[in-house]
């Protein structure tokens, strides 16, 4: 979608401190940190949120939630770490491309 974030993000058209990239996903940190690392990993391929997700998207849930627990190791909270997903405005949803927190602090 030409007028969101996150795809914008995605498409390199605007810089983000990249933690993992591949040809459908793409982990970055968050640019306002609620703990010592935090970062959001993304579907490339554009879906608002986890309320606009149905069957067709149940393998890439999957692959974006196990992503999480790798990435948590890589970048050094694999001991304990928060996984986060706001759907809608009601439940705290700014950015209307589908997106996985992580965070955790340093032991
Ligand atoms: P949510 O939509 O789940 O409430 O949160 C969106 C998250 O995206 C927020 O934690 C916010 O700090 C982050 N964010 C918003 N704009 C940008 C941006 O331009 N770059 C990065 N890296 N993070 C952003």
């Amino acid at each position: 979608m030409s007028d969101c974030l996150f795809c914008k993000i995605a498409a390199g058209e605007i810089p983000a401190n990249k933690v993992y990239e591949d040809d459908d996903f793409l982990a970055f940190h968050d640019i306002r940190p609620k703990a010592e690392v935090h970062f959001l990993i993304i579907p490339k391929a554009h879906v608002a949120s986890l309320a606009d997700c149905g069957p067709e998207h149940e393998a890439m849930l999957g692959r974006l939630l196990a992503l999480a627990p790798r990435l948590a190791r890589e970048q050094g909270i694999g001991a304990g770490f928060q996984t986060r997903i706001h759907t809608g405005v009601a439940g705290g949803q700014e950015v209307f491309h589908l997106h996985l927190h992580v965070l955790g602090n340093r032991p």
